[in-house]
């Protein structure tokens, strides 16, 4: 165990499980066509599990690229020595940023045909050439030139100096869905751009279409690499897709007891007093909170794991601390370590748990863990 804060383990903490990061990544490079590479993705600080950390582990079992959002994601990777490819998968439009992306050797994702003349001019200037992704919308309605559009756009970007493209790309909106009626439009409207492109003599290098879920649908979604983020760290875009490959969850959250009181029936507890004790009670405070991570929706809807038993949480979350009912747990002890998320004996509270509690998804209860709690990395 690396311990890479020394205080880590006083308050609350993060638990990385690079084991497990490896084998979700042996288990996703099996179900992968043959010839099709991975291209890791590590944005959000690698969905809050740490980004350089991650990265060194997924570049040494087999990861061939990677993929973060923002510009400053990628120069965290470069700073931290790290070599491989970085595809930039957000816009990059200023030309201050053009030369950092320059500097930094990221390799950006174009989007239109005016964002590429951006980057002519800047490139021009310094005299260099740079490695592009191209991203085509294919149905998502985010990022991308529309895909009837797509050979007038290719074409273009052809005709700027300076510009290598690397990779044409689209990204799903519905891969998640049993209903594949969307997926599969998609997936049309992409083989149409490509059979556009190769009717106008254009080669492009390397084609890529699935985020985690494509990749878990089937292989025709494949092409050159696959995207993967939300498998990578053991969780499952969707029940339906849980029989395709086996992961196991990266990321555990620990706490410790930091107060242990009684208190007579009828106490409210925390702020609004939105839980009443109804009955003498013992609670335990844990030292972790809402600007950790632990959403504040939760508040009376979760529980923890305390030597191998669930334990309920009552009252409001509050910014750095949490109250429990252990009234039916007397031994427990102040510094006692109390799983948060993970697993204790038979037990597991995974992010797909508090997602469906609070009607949000397991891809945002693990980013919430990326700002202040220490991470040991478990080797
Ligand atoms: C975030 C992202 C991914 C990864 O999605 P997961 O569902 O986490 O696998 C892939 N492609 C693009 C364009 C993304 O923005």
């Amino acid at each position: 165990m690396i311990v890479t804060n020394s205080n880590a383990t006083q308050r609350a903490w993060v638990e990385i499980d690079h084991q497990a990061l490896i084998n979700n990544v042996v288990a996703l490079k099996k179900i992968l066509a043959p010839h099709t590479k991975l291209m890791t993705v590590i944005k959000a600080d690698a969905y809050g599990h740490g980004a350089v950390s991650v990265a060194k582990t997924v570049l040494g079992c087999g990861a061939d690229y990677l993929a973060i959002a923002t510009l400053s994601e990628g120069i965290e990777l470069r700073k931290a020595q790290i070599k491989a490819p970085i595809m930039i998968l957000g816009a990059i439009n200023s030309a201050e940023e053009i030369e950092e992306v320059v500097k930094w050797q990221l390799e950006p994702t174009i989007c239109t045909l005016s964002q590429g003349q951006v980057f002519a001019e800047v490139l021009a200037r310094l005299g260099v050439s740079l490695s592009v992704h191209l991203k085509i919308d294919t149905g998502m309605s985010r990022l991308g030139t529309l895909w009837h559009k797509t050979v007038t756009f290719v074409k273009g970007i052809q005709n700027i100096a300076h510009l290598e493209i690397k990779s044409l790309y689209s990204h799903l909106a519905t891969a998640d869905d049993p209903d594949s009626r969307v997926m599969n439009l998609q997936h049309q409207r992409f083989r149409d751009a490509i059979e556009e492109l190769k009717a106008h003599q254009i080669d492009i290098q390397a084609l890529h279409l699935a985020n985690s879920a494509g990749t878990m649908v089937g292989q025709d979604l494949h092409y050159d690499m696959v995207r993967v983020g939300l498998a990578l760290y053991g969780l499952y875009p969707s029940v339906h897709l849980q029989n395709r490959v086996q992961l196991q969850p990266v990321m555990e959250v620990k706490a410790r007891i930091t107060q242990i009181k009684n208190v007579p029936a009828d106490t409210g507890v925390s702020y609004g007093h939105s839980f009443k004790c109804d009955r003498p009670s013992t609670i335990a405070v844990i030292g972790i909170g809402y600007a950790d991570g632990v959403p504040r929706l939760l508040s009376n809807k979760m529980k923890v794991i305390i030597r191998g038993k669930y334990v309920q949480q009552i009252g409001n979350i509050t910014m750095d601390q949490i109250m429990l009912d252990i009234t039916d747990f007397p031994d427990l002890k102040v510094g006692e370590i109390v799983t948060v998320l993970g697993q204790d004996g038979d037990l597991t509270i995974t992010a797909d748990d508090w997602a469906r509690a609070i009607g949000t998804i397991s891809w945002e209860i693990l980013c919430g863990f990326k700002h202040r709690l220490p991470r040991i990395n478990n080797e």
